[in-house]
């Protein structure tokens, strides 16, 4: 990825959402090195994709904002400013290029100095995609370690929360590299399809579009929501429902879903070969560039 923009906010101050934001050189420092983001991973954030400055599906991303904040017991986000921290960050952004994304970031704050989260916005160019065509990828299933039901059962583990604990995500992709693949799905220890370290899942499946529910302990995910509204528009069957790891590996195409990516197609699962439908892969994410907002 390439720093682009920087915005640091204010989260203490009740003045205006404009005088709580300043623009600094991409590189500066906004942490200090007791801050809980830095030494606990303590904290949440978001990655919005940027069109031609325009901020995608920023309102989906704002409520999951809010959503982990409240799962995690952080302050609400006041969310004009947040809103405004992105939306000033992604015209920034459109100086540079025209597409981008921003990854906005609220930390518990300074173990030092408690009681004030710290928050800021990175624009950035990321290196998942380039072009329109999301890069096809072969896929691992490893097994996340919980049941279906752990965020019911288990509500501190976070799971479901955008948090800024990724070091075990980022573990399981070196876990697919090490095994000759370049991505994941997660499958919970009694056999259902979860999602990927960085995606959400769908599979085609007896002519259903089918993507696992939230409640397996899994992130409502933005691009996910946006492909079924298109997949709807052009008549397609869309389902939220359960999928048996037996089901994923008779699905005659699997993708996987991100902001930054797009839709990307699963080319193998395990080392088996899938088909893969680049037509409707490239109508997808054709149709989720031109979002508005
Ligand atoms: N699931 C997880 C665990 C993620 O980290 C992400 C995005 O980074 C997603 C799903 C996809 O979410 P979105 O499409 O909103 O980017």
């Amino acid at each position: 990825m390439l720093p682009l923009t920087l915005h640091r906010l204010d989260l203490v101050s009740d003045a205006d959402a404009s005088d709580c934001l300043t623009r600094v050189e991409p590189r500066d420092g906004v942490l200090t090195a007791t801050d809980l983001s830095a030494t606990r991973g303590d904290g949440i954030f978001e990655t919005v994709v940027v069109v031609d400055g325009i901020p995608q599906a920023l309102g989906p991303h704002l409520d999951r904002f809010e959503r982990s904040a409240a799962m995690l017991d952080l302050p609400a986000p006041r969310r004009e400013l947040w809103m405004r921290a992105v939306t000033e960050a992604a015209a920034a952004l459109h100086e540079h290029t025209s597409r981008g994304a921003v990854k906005f970031v609220m930390s518990r704050g300074d173990e030092a100095a408690p009681a004030a989260p710290t928050g800021w916005a990175l624009g950035f160019a990321p290196d998942s995609r380039t072009g329109t065509r999301a890069p096809e990828v072969d896929v691992v299933l490893l097994d996340r370690g919980y049941r279906h039901d752990v965020a019911q059962t288990s509500p501190w583990l976070l799971q479901g929360a955008k948090t800024l604990s990724y070091a075990v995500n980022m573990a399981a992709l070196r876990e697919a590299r090490r095994r000759g693949a370049q991505d994941v799905i997660f499958t919970s220890i009694d056999g259902f399809v979860l999602e990927g370290p960085n995606s959400t899942v769908i599979a085609r499946i007896d002519g259903d579009y089918v993507t696992p529910p939230t409640d397996l302990g899994l992130l409502p995910g933005t691009t996910q929501a946006d492909a079924f509204t298109a997949l709807e528009g052009w008549g397609e069957s869309v389902a939220t429902r359960r999928i048996e790891v037996a089901d994923l590996r008779r699905a005659d195409a699997v993708w996987l879903c991100s902001s930054t990516r797009g839709v990307a197609p699963v080319r193998s699962l395990d080392g088996t070969a899938l088909a893969v439908d680049i037509p409707l892969s490239d109508r997808l994410n054709d149709a989720l560039d031109a979002r508005k907002a």
